[in-house]
């Protein structure tokens, strides 16, 4: 049973101390070694107060064993389950995929900024993402399909290494019937891919613009794709300003406390993980960070 919540309802102060206690209500499995996590509250006023902004993140606890920020990949319109996309990598992601459903965690959120939508009103948007850079920008999806006639056109650009790597393939009608013009790419081809084969950024050198000036590019992904896909919209004329991506640092506090994710003066998880592009310029570059 869903519950519906409206984006214009202040978000409900969160306590970054409290974990509350969540079961897996349902898994899905997305490619090798990603699988989507269906996470329920198990206490009912948690359950109806939660509420997140695309772009924002959980930490997930496993006990004994540690916690991990993960993003919301979740449809933001209250769902009572919230979805999380989660890449199998060390201890705890580890620790996750051998719990099957019905397995209890704790969850302490949401953290962190959230992509402008406001400001994308009535403009061109673009969203690029690299592999598992595309379950921060989901939220946005369901929600720019939600309220499509607010925007003008808007892109996804999304890439993965493999065609059979590329996440949430079974919404990608959906997205296209929504009015979302979504172009795919796989670095490296493979059997039945008729899609183009090359880096995220080139889809973005070849997509038709249709006003630079007011076109917005929101981005997730590598490092390596953020910094080219930030050249290729700047030789196309985007401004600078119109530029965010979100930052997926190493992170253990999310408060701001023990500086694992910070770049400069920046705390990704207090000041992020979405920046505007400006902001984050000058670390990027600097080895050792
Ligand atoms: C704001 C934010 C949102 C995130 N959202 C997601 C998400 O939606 N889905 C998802 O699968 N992951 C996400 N991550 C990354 C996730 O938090 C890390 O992969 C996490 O460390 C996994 O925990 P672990 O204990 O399993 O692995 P660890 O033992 O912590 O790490 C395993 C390996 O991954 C490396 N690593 C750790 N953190 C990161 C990182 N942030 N980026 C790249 N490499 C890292 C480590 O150096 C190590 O080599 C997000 C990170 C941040 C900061």
């Amino acid at each position: 049973m869903n519950q519906t919540a409206s984006l214009d309802l202040p978000l409900p102060a969160c306590n970054p101390w409290l974990a509350h206690s969540v079961t897996i209500d349902r898994i899905t499995p997305e490619v090798a070694g990603v699988s989507t996590y269906h996470l329920r509250f198990v206490d009912p006023e948690a359950a109806r107060n939660y509420r997140f902004r695309p772009g924002q993140f959980n930490m997930l606890y496993l006990p004994g064993v540690g916690e991990s920020a993960i993003s919301l990949s979740a449809d933001p319109r209250g769902h009572v389950t919230w979805a999380h996309t989660v890449r199998t990598a060390g201890n705890v992601t580890q620790t996750l995929a051998k719990l099957g459903v019905g397995g209890s965690l704790g969850l302490r959120g949401p953290f962190g900024s959230c992509w402008p939508l406001d400001q994308a009103m009535g403009k061109d948007l673009i969203l690029v993402a690299g592999g598992i850079g595309l379950p921060p920008l989901r939220p946005v999806i369901y929600e720019i399909a939600a309220r499509r006639d607010e925007f003008a056109s808007v892109a996804v650009l999304y890439g993965a290494r493999t065609p059979d790597t590329l996440l949430y393939q079974a919404e990608y009608d959906a997205w296209r019937k929504a009015g979302i013009d979504l172009h795919l790419t796989a670095d490296m081809s493979g059997a039945g891919w008729n899609g183009a084969v090359g880096v995220v950024p080139l889809l973005l050198d070849r997509l038709p613009l249709a006003d630079a000036a007011r076109t917005q590019v929101w981005m997730c992904g590598p490092e390596v794709m953020l910094k080219y896909t930030v050249k290729s919209a700047l030789r196309r004329g985007i401004p600078a300003g119109n530029l965010w991506l979100s930052m997926e640092r190493n992170m253990q506090c999310a408060i701001g406390l023990c500086g694992h994710c910070q770049l400069g003066p920046e705390f990704v998880c207090r000041n992020g993980p979405v920046f505007p592009w400006n902001r984050m310029a000058p670390y990027l570059d600097v080895k050792g960070l």
